[in-house]
């Protein structure tokens, strides 16, 4: 008995592996379509300050596949990458931005959009000439833009990060350290790294007055980035109670469903005051 049991069991794990490699074949094969025929989507999300004015926009790329239906960012970006995808898709988004920042700017001359970079990206030997060469070609101004790259991105390529964003913020733009509190124990690093802003891992949030520990996490680390004169931005803010609390410990700008979900340019432009 134990022994079908056993077998029926390996039957069904083996058979949802095939079905798992067969869903990362299909998407990476219309990753490649999508970029060809424009099918992504650029919706941008509000980042707040203190007092409640949007101070900025992260951009998050959006596909939905004639196949597939909605597929999430945290489903093929990962994806993208190890099909040697990522690197297209970055381009696609710095262009699609870059085209679309005239009318953020037309609204607040302050206005910073930030993208995210992927690890892959930052092992490219020519990111930044890629930035460099896109932000000329569409008029941008450094001083509108910011990348986020997650903690453990950076730590990996540590040498090529620092020599990226040092560069990047010599030209005018700033740096967010993506997810922070997750990866790593260390924190020595932080003194040694490019970077202007902290962006606090949403699960910190998600557990504000649910968990003392995390309660007392997410105070130490804005009153760190505080000290350290680092920009601290919290994530996935979804209730009054937690932009109190963030605000009142320190916190200057806050993303999250509260303030506003990730939507269209059309969108966000509209609501803008
Ligand atoms: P991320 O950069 O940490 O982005 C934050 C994610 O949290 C986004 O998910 C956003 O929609 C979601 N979010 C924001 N506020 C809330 C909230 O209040 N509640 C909840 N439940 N979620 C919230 P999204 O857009 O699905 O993206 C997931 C991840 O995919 C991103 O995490 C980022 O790592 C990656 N990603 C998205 N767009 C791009 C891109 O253009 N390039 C690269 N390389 N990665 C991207
Ligand atoms: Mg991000
Ligand atoms: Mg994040
Ligand atoms: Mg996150």
């Amino acid at each position: 008995r134990s022994k079908l049991e056993g077998r029926g069991k390996y039957t069904v794990f083996v058979g949802s592996m095939m079905e798992d490699a067969k869903r990362k074949m299909q998407i990476a094969g219309a990753i490649e379509d999508a970029i060809r025929n424009n099918h992504f989507k650029v919706y941008y999300q509000p980042k707040v300050n203190a007092d409640g004015h949007t101070m900025g926009y992260e951009a998050l790329i959006r596909w939905i596949d004639e196949d597939l239906g909605f597929v999430s960012p945290a489903e093929f970006i990962p994806i993208a990458e190890q099909s040697g995808k990522i690197s297209a898709i970055t381009s696609w988004v710095m262009t699609r931005v870059f085209t679309e920042l005239p009318d953020f700017v037309k609204e607040n001359p302050n206005i910073k959009v930030s993208m995210n970079l992927s690890a892959i990206d930052i092992k490219n030997k020519s990111l930044f000439t890629e930035i460099q060469t896109k932000m000329s070609q569409y008029q941008v101004a450094a001083e509108n833009i910011e990348f986020e790259v997650t903690e453990s991105a950076y730590l990996e390529n540590f040498e090529q990060a620092n020599q990226v964003f040092s560069n990047l913020q010599k030209m005018g733009c700033t740096i967010a350290l993506d997810d922070f509190g997750t990866g790593y124990s260390s924190l020595a690093y932080l003194t040694q790294i490019s970077l202007d802003t902290l962006k606090i891992d949403k699960q910190f949030v998600d557990n504000l007055g649910h968990s003392d520990s995390s309660t007392l996490i997410t105070s130490a680390i804005i009153d760190m980035a505080n000290r350290l004169e680092l920009q601290i931005c919290a994530e996935g803010v979804e209730t009054r109670e937690q932009a109190d609390f963030l605000i009142s410990q320190g916190c200057q700008q806050l993303q999250g469903y509260f303030f506003g979900r990730p939507a269209p340019l059309e969108d966000v432009l509209s609501k803008y005051n």
